[in-house]
Formats: C-alpha cells, structure tokens, sequence
C-alpha cells in the first residue's frame, strides 16, 4: 500500500432504497478506512436526473445511520473539506466541464451532435450488416456527426449558435486495456470491446463516469471498493485517468461478488425476498410513485449489529471459523484479500441465527428495556422488573425481541386451552388429581422454582406417578397450552395466588 491516507467513497445514486447488497459495500469500505486509519466518505451520485427518487437520498443517510456505518465525510454527516459532496451541486459549481474540455483538447474526446433518431437508424443499419458491435465506437463514430467526421467551422458554428452536443471519449481502436483489481487480479480487455461512452451533456450535466472519475481524484480516493457490476466500467475508468493525466495517483480497484439468490443463481432481487418471506432492504420503504411496499431488516425487528455482522460475511470470510464479529473486531480483521470472486449466496434461516445470537448476547435488562415500549403497545404490562423475568423464560426461543412476548399467559390467565393438549391429556380424573397437587402447592414457601419443583417430585413419588402423567396437566391449567418453559418458574414468575386461581378455575372449565 501507498504512504497516501487511505481514503475510499461509499457513492451510490439515490434511484430508489438501498439494497442490502449496496449496504454491505458500505460497510466493506466504512471498515477498509477504519482498518487502515483512513476516512470514509459518502458521495450522492445524481447526475442522471431521469432516474432520480424523491426520498432516496434520506433514505441512504438513515440506513448508514441505523447501521452504524457513519461516514467521516459527506451528504447527511456534516459535509467536510471537498464538499459539496452531492454531484448536481458540484455540476453547479462547473467543476466537470473544465476536464470534458481537457480530453477535447488532449484528443481523448471529441464533440458529437447525432440526433436520437440517427444514432437509431445507426444501430439498426449496424444490426442488418450484422456487425458484431453495435455502438458507437472507433469504427462507426466515422460515420457520424461529430468533430472527428465534420469540418471545424461547422463544428464551431454548431457550438456557437448553441446545437445540442455531447462529449465522448475517443476509445482507441484495438489496445489492450488493463485493470488491476485487488479481488480478481488482473482484467485485461481489448479496446475495440469497449465504445465511446458519453462524458458530458450541452446542459452541463457530466454522465457517472466522468463525475465519477474526477470526484474519485479530487476527493483523493485511494481505494475504490464496489459492486461487480462496475467491473466492465473500469477499462474505461482507467482509460480516463490516463487521458486525464492522473494515472499516478489513480486509486486501486476492488469489485465485490454479487450476493445470489437462496435457490438457485442470479442476483438476490426484492422479489426473491418477497416470495420467500424476507427483506433485502435496510429499512422499510414504500415508493413515492408506485406506492410499492417494500419491508426492512429494522422493522423486522433485527438488530442493527446483528444485520451488519451477517451482511460482512456474505462475500467475505475471517482468518479463522468465527462467526460473530462486533463492529470493531470486524474492522480488526478485515481485508480485501479475504473477499471472494465468487458470489455470495444468500442464506435467510442463517440471517435469522445471527439475529437471535445477538439477542442471546444481550442482558436482559437491556432487553426489557427493548421490550417495554411493545409491551406497553399490545396493552401489557411495561415494569422492567417484571419484563425481566418474563424475559428469563423466553429468550432461549426468541429470535427478535418481539418473540419475548409469545407467552400471553404470563401476563394474563388463558381464556382457552389447547385443544389438542387438553384432548390427549384431560382425563375425567385430572381434575381430582389437581385438586391434590393444588394441596400440596398452597404450603410451598417460599413460591420459588427449586422449593416447588422439590414439592412436585414428593407428589410424584406420593401418587407412584410419572412426570409425563402430572407436569402437562399442571402446564395446561396454568398456561393453556401445551408446551413451553420450565413450568416451575412460570408457576413462580405467576405467584402462589395466581397459580392457585388458575388451576381452581381450568378444574371447573375442563372436563
Ligand atoms: N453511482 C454508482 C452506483 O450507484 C457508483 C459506482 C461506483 O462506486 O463507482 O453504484
């Protein structure tokens, strides 16, 4: 690595919610920057104004924020020294064109004034001679209208009397161009497979690729971290820093292997999560136009570092087998090296497992505190204390905090009794055999878990009975239900009145 200060950019364009995929290249670059002391920047990508999103922008800001990816520098984290950090208000200050007009005169670049019906008729001309390539290139920008094929005055003329034009690289005909990627090694493609990519507009918008280039060498970028679907880009990338004369300095590139579908290949979408139940968004969403719905990790109910630990091992793996990562570790041990080519396939159980390791990892204090606000939403008790020992009973099946509460019967006596448990075993004489142990219950004291269960094996052993004969019968009246915690701290979370109300009143309602 270089003596420069790592820096690397998070730069998305704001067309809509952030894809979890778009989220991990957050991370991987928040903790590349952590790792090496450098600084994290995040940069809007807006210059194609067809494509923008009302909201999408605030929408990214808030998932960083939920995640705890905060950039050093950028949008929505207090601007800093290259601000502004957003492309159309850099366009604004003019800061692209100067390097469009730059590749004019260095030769890199050239004017083009085709219409949208001419570059169509150019393509399908192309097709019917069944050229193999069919853009605008080295070998058809010859036929076309541009400052390569037309005389300079009536290039000048056209620019003069203000002719809509746009700028283009001038792709050199048939070199070979290399790409050293950290990930992959390095690409090599030939020129004549790449075309003459639009850099800038008349209305003095630049495209991505030029906005980029020069915002990735103005802002310092040494590391440029992003998804695979940039690599075919980067030829040309490299060519621009090149022409621009910035090759010295031009950052180093690592694409990141897509994350795949859970069955089968492809790239993991909205609606994979949507038929299979789970979201591939940060937050919840909803489109401003469509009015489509999409649902987020947060709303589900993970935790934002369970979500960011699960996310950097998709695509990337630790020196060793460990799984749970805080974020600092995480930053720790990172590195590209250990990112895969191969892509990462998605895997929904395991993002659940991760969520309830976190949950586990978790005191129950904290987590009552979590739970107090949905407690008291559902009309339930909110007092910690107590939130606490419900907690202590069902956190070992709990996967999101939500889960705590799937024991109604702590909080209030049932009204029905499960069917099926009350079928296989109430017996016509259950009732009478409650009405014993019910006895034996009223002299426990101290109302605790260990004193009761000690009563309830002397019951046993008084009756010549069988755990699996009494405990569900017990579990039944005081629960209604069939399964669940150890009964005996149930009985004691409940208290003595409160047991005794519930098996009197289930002998009444059971048969
Ligand atoms: N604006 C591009 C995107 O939306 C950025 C690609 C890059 O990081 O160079 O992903």
């Amino acid at each position: 690595m270089s003596d420069r200060k790592v820096r690397v950019r998070f730069a998305p364009s704001p067309t809509g919610p952030l894809h979890m995929g778009g989220v991990r290249t957050a991370l991987y670059n928040y903790l590349f920057a952590k790792k090496h002391g450098g600084d994290f920047i995040l940069r809007i990508e807006d210059t194609d104004q067809t494509r923008y999103v009302p909201g999408a922008e605030q929408y990214i800001i808030d998932s960083l924020k939920w995640c705890g990816i905060e950039p050093n520098e950028g949008v929505g984290f207090g601007d800093g020294p290259h601000a502004p950090y957003r492309q159309s208000e850099r366009k604004e200050k003019g800061l692209y064109k100067q390097y469009a007009e730059q590749l004019i005169e260095s030769g890199h670049a050239y004017y083009a004034f085709d219409t949208s019906e001419e570059l169509e008729e150019m393509r399908k001309r192309l097709e019917a001679a069944k050229a193999k390539n069919t853009s605008y290139n080295a070998i058809s920008r010859q036929t076309m209208k541009n400052s390569l094929t037309l005389p300079a005055d009536e290039v000048s003329k056209r620019l003069q009397s203000g002719d809509p034009y746009v700028i283009r690289i001038k792709i050199p005909r048939n070199e070979e161009v290399r790409v050293k990627d950290i990930i992959r090694g390095w690409v090599v493609v030939n020129s004549s497979e790449l075309d003459d990519k639009v850099l800038f507009k008349s209305d003095g918008m630049p495209t991505y690729h030029l906005a980029n280039i020069v915002d990735d060498h103005l802002m310092q970028i040494t590391h440029v971290i992003r998804g695979e679907e940039w690599l075919p880009s980067a030829p040309l990338h490299v060519l621009l820093y090149r022409y621009l004369g910035w090759e010295e300095t031009m950052p180093q590139f690592a694409h990141l292997p897509l994350l795949l579908k859970p069955d089968g290949n492809g790239k993991l979408s909205k609606r994979d999560g949507d038929r299979l139940g789970f979201p591939v968004f940060p937050l919840n969403w909803v489109d401003p136009v469509t009015g489509d719905k999409s649902s987020g990790y947060r709303e589900k109910g993970y935790f934002a570092d369970a979500f960011i630990n699960l996310l950097a091992l998709l695509g990337w793996h630790s020196s060793g087998n460990q799984e749970i990562f805080s974020k600092e570790e995480l930053a720790q041990e990172f590195s590209l090296e250990r990112v895969s080519k191969s892509g990462a396939k998605f895997d929904p159980e395991k993002t659940k497992w991760f969520n309830q390791q976190y949950l586990r990892m978790r005191s129950d204090d904290e987590l009552a505190h979590l739970l107090a606000p949905l407690a008291h939403e559902r009309g339930l008790t909110s007092d910690i204390s107590f939130l606490k020992k419900v907690i202590e009973l069902t956190k070992e099946r709990a996967v999101f905090t939500a889960d705590l509460l799937d024991a109604p019967y702590l909080f209030a006596a049932p009204e029905e009794f499960d069917s099926t448990a009350v079928e296989k075993k109430w017996k016509p004489e259950s009732g009478a055999l409650m009405t014993e142990w019910l006895a034996c219950i009223q002299s426990v004291d101290p109302f605790e878990a260990a004193p009761l269960e000690a009563a309830f094996k002397d019951f046993l052993a008084a009756k010549n009975l069988g755990m699996g004969a009494v405990l569900p019968l017990f579990r039944l009246a005081v629960t209604g239900q069939g399964m669940g915690p150890s009964m005996f701290h149930i009985a004691e979370v409940l208290g003595k009145s409160e047991v005794v109300k519930r098996i009197q009143a289930a002998i009444t309602k059971l048969p």
